[in-house]
This record gives structure tokens, C-alpha cells and sequence, in this order.
């Protein structure tokens, strides 16, 4: 049983999508789409139980009563580099959102993910953080980030991922049970080098074209 805090998008939308993205043939301009796409439709699924507001509308007929997101509600907070990759797709649905960056680095000795750069939008009470990266292997970089997050006072913090792994799911349960997860699909297992399995290779590289 999937633990409670995970959602696995299984519409069928996701699944045709994430089929196109992890074939090693897909070239960078279609994989940069596909991540996109997938990204949104991930958001529309973290974003389904967000609160609205009421709004005056003025139809070409009558005025009713709207709802609407409250102006600066949602934060974007892409793990770099990998991260970067979701954020116009989701920023076109959330198009006051305010973004921030996490950069989080490998210390080859303790394995621990070191932290380069964090810069987040002013704070707010009610604002809610997605927080993107499209995989989750180990678990070990997300966990930091939204631990460096929390510390800075967020408090509504959700995880979107692509592609996730067993280990990093468990990681997230582990230390950041409050924090919602959506994922497009939950693998098998992580190999030696920590990449998932099947998964979709580095998902960096496929994003810019690096080795
Ligand atoms: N990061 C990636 O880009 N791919 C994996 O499979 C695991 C971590």
C-alpha cells in the first residue's frame, strides 16, 4: 500500500506522457515539453483542495459570484538544476506565483546534499510551496531542501516529482510526514549509482543536453 501522504497521478494523460518521456529516444526539445506537461497536470492534482475567495464577476449578461486563488498564494521552488524544468509550465497556471531557488550539492566524502543557494520569496502564513524536482531517488535532496524551507518559516509545503523511487518516498515519510507528495509514477527500485529503475535517466542531462 502506497503510504498516505503519496498521490501517484494515474490519470491517463500522465501515463501516455510519462510512456514518451522515459524513451532514450525522445530528443531534449520533446523531453523539455513532455516535463512540462506532466509538471502541470502533477500541480492541477497538488493544487486540487487549495482554498478560494469569492469574486464579483460581470458576465456579458449578469453579475454573479466567482471564485478565485488569493492573489499570492502559491510559491514555486525549484531544486536546481533539474528543478528549472517544471517551473514555466507551472508558472503558466499560477501566473502570480512568486518562485525561489534551492541549489544543493553531492559532499562526495559524507554523501550529504550541501546547500549552495537558497533564496525564497518573502514569507507568508497562508502561502503554500510546491516544491519541484522530477526525481525522487534517494529522497535525500528534497528532504534538505524542505528542511532548509521549513527553517526558514514555510509551513504548507508540497513535493511534486516526476518519477519517484521506493527509498526516496520512504525518506520523505520519514522526515517530512506533513508534507504532501505527487508523483507521475512510483518505480521500482534505485541501481548502484542511485539512478531510478526503469526511470528515465538523468534527468538533467535530458533537460539541457548535458553528459
Ligand atoms: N536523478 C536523475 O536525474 N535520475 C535518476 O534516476 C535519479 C536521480
Amino acid at each position: 500500500m502506497p503510504p498516505s501522504n503519496l498521490t501517484v497521478a494515474a490519470h491517463p494523460l500522465v501515463q501516455h506522457k510519462m510512456a514518451l518521456l522515459r524513451d532514450r529516444q525522445t530528443p531534449a526539445r520533446e523531453f523539455r515539453q513532455l516535463v512540462g506537461e506532466i509538471a502541470s497536470l502533477l500541480a492541477y492534482e497538488a493544487t486540487r483542495n487549495l482554498e478560494t475567495e469569492p469574486v464579483s464577476v460581470h458576465t456579458p449578461l449578469e453579475t454573479m459570484e466567482g471564485r478565485r486563488i488569493p492573489g499570492d498564494r502559491i510559491v514555486l521552488v525549484p531544486i536546481l538544476r533539474a528543478g528549472l524544468g517544471m517551473v514555466d509550465a507551472v508558472a503558466a497556471l499560477f501566473p502570480n506565483a512568486g518562485v525561489g531557488h534551492i541549489g544543493l550539492y553531492r559532499n562526495e566524502k559524507t554523501l550529504e546534499p550541501v546547500s549552495y543557494y537558497f533564496k525564497i520569496p518573502p514569507l507568508g502564513g497562508e502561502k503554500v510551496y510546491l516544491v519541484l524536482d522530477p526525481m525522487l531517488a534517494t529522497g535525500g535532496s528534497a528532504s534538505a531542501a524542505i528542511t532548509k524551507l521549513k527553517e526558514s518559516g514555510a509551513r504548507r509545503i508540497r513535493l511534486i516529482c516526476l518519477v519517484a523511487a521506493p527509498p526516496g518516498v520512504e525518506r520523505m515519510m520519514k522526515d517530512h510526514p506533513d508534507v504532501a507528495v505527487f508523483v507521475g509514477a512510483l518505480d521500482r527500485e534505485l541501481n548502484d549509482h542511485g539512478y531510478i529503475l526503469p526511470g528515465l535517466g538523468d534527468a538533467g542531462d535530458r533537460l539541457f543536453g548535458t553528459t
